[in-house]
């Protein structure tokens, strides 16, 4: 079969690598180098950044690793360590992780800092960590919002404002309100005892960058579009019509939509009501993201620095955190610090920017919920040649993970099974 796929993220990436085993893929990417990495940085001496940084751990990133191992795509431990500060610099909570054989036990501590306690996050994240385990298992979270959850089991502000609001509002790079209302459920789900204990040990990232697996992933695809817009989508008959903005168009067995939600929605001319309310139940946030050598984003000592910096500001701003680059890359160890901050709160020396990007990112609500199950019915649909894949696109947070494990049903669906064990 002939098949389209529109957009080169991890998750049109994936399918395109799946489906061109067994079909002809034309895969289409408006920028001019695949998505995936198109906005990493170059630096002198020939190092590359990732950007934004793509971190993954295993126990929650089982589809990508397993693609990643049998690609032969090596990975980098970093140091699980991170540091969460108040706007003047003051580290109130740190966390790392020790490691036992198998587990990885984290280690907690902070100083005072008048408003919210080291030691109470602690006590209710494991408290929490356990409740998640039993909860997820007998089915008795429902479609509650993160905030009523924590609300209903008493869990306090510290661990809330302190600790949980702000790391998912920058792991899903959102506002603090949003964290607030999403679905407990998906948040609980990456507070697994299991992933908190075993996989999480390990954080990582792709040892030779993204550009390393976009090298391996395109490397079998039949027709790779570069540089070229698609303008509209549309069933016609005997396929699906893919429409170029310079007016060319090729009409495919199936197509298959990789772009953000947002973007599906403008792209598929005639999405039915279904799919429209698929694309319209998650909206996007943007954030901004800055590689630096402004030291002043972080406490004075650097004794201080952890792999990630959170800095807890007040919730009507976006969250802001900065990762520390040099411990992550073995290239940058004997090199001035450089710094990957997101959503910076105060000025950067503008001699010290190195680069700057706006992103956006799929968010979660309670409409999430019955949107993924929409969503799987769509493509049960007998007859189906109009797919849909994206961080977005699985339940969980907008990870790569859920982009990966997307792209994989729907390669299922299309008889090709992933050459990995799953
Ligand atoms: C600051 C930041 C930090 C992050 N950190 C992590 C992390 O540590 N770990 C992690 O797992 N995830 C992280 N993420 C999320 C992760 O980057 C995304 O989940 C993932 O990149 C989404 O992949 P995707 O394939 O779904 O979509 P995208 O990467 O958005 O790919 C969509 C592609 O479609 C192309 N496209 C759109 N419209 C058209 C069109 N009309 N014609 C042709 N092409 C088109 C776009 O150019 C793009 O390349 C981070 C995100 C941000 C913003």
């Amino acid at each position: 079969m002939n098949i389209a796929v529109i957009g080169s993220g991890i998750a049109g990436l994936t399918a395109g690598y799946l489906l061109s085993q067994k079909h002809t893929v034309t895969l289409y990417e408006r920028q001019p180098t695949p998505g995936m990495d198109a906005f990493s940085v170059d630096l002198e001496g020939g190092v590359r950044l990732d950007v934004p940084m793509r971190l993954n751990y295993p126990g929650y990133y089982r589809a990508l690793l397993a693609m990643y191992a049998h690609l032969g795509i090596e990975t980098q431990r970093l140091q699980a360590n991170a540091t969460f500060l108040t706007p003047d610099g003051h580290p109130y909570f740190r966390f790392s992780t020790r490691r036992l054989g198998p587990l990885a036990l984290p280690q907690l501590d902070g100083e005072p800092s008048g408003q919210w306690s080291a030691g109470q996050i602690a006590a209710d994240a494991w408290r929490l960590a356990q409740q998640a385990s039993h909860d997820l298992a007998s089915g008795t979270v429902g479609n509650v919002t993160l905030e009523d959850y924590l609300a209903h089991n008493r869990y306090s502000a510290d661990l809330a404002e302190g600790f949980l609001y702000p790391f998912y509002a920058t792991i899903s790079t959102c506002a603090y309100a949003t964290v607030r209302n999403m679905p407990a459920q998906v948040i609980l789900e990456t507070l697994n005892p299991r992933i908190l204990l075993s996989g999480f040990r390990t954080f990582q990232r792709v040892k030779h960058g993204t550009q390393a697996v976009v090298k391996a992933l395109t490397q079998p695809i039949q027709s790779l579009r570069l540089s070229t817009t698609v303008e509209a989508v549309c069933r016609v008959p005997g396929g699906v019509q893919v429409v170029e903005n310079n007016g060319a168009s090729s009409v495919y067995d199936h197509a298959i939509i990789a772009t953000q939600a947002n973007h599906a929605l403008k792209l598929v001319a005639d999405a039915n009501p279904a799919e429209r309310s698929v694309l319209h139940a998650f909206p996007y946030e943007s954030c901004e993201v800055v590689i630096h050598t402004d030291a002043n984003l972080l406490p004075p000592c650097s004794r201080d620095w952890a792999q990630m910096n959170f800095v807890v500001g007040s919730e009507d701003v976006l969250p802001t955190a900065t990762g520390w680059m040099n411990p992550a890359y073995p290239e940058l160890a004997a090199r001035p610090p450089i710094f990957h901050t997101l959503n910076p709160a105060s000025p950067i020396d503008p001699a010290h920017i190195i680069d700057r990007t706006w992103f956006e990112r799929a968010t979660l609500s309670p409409t999430a919920l019955p949107a993924w199950q929409t969503l799987q019915n769509l493509h049960n649909e007998r007859g189906r040649q109009l797919w849909f894949v994206g961080a977005y696109a699985t339940p969980g947070l907008a990870l790569q993970e859920n982009a990966a494990e997307s792209a994989v049903q729907v390669a299922l669906r299309l008889g090709v099974a992933p050459p990995w064990e799953r």
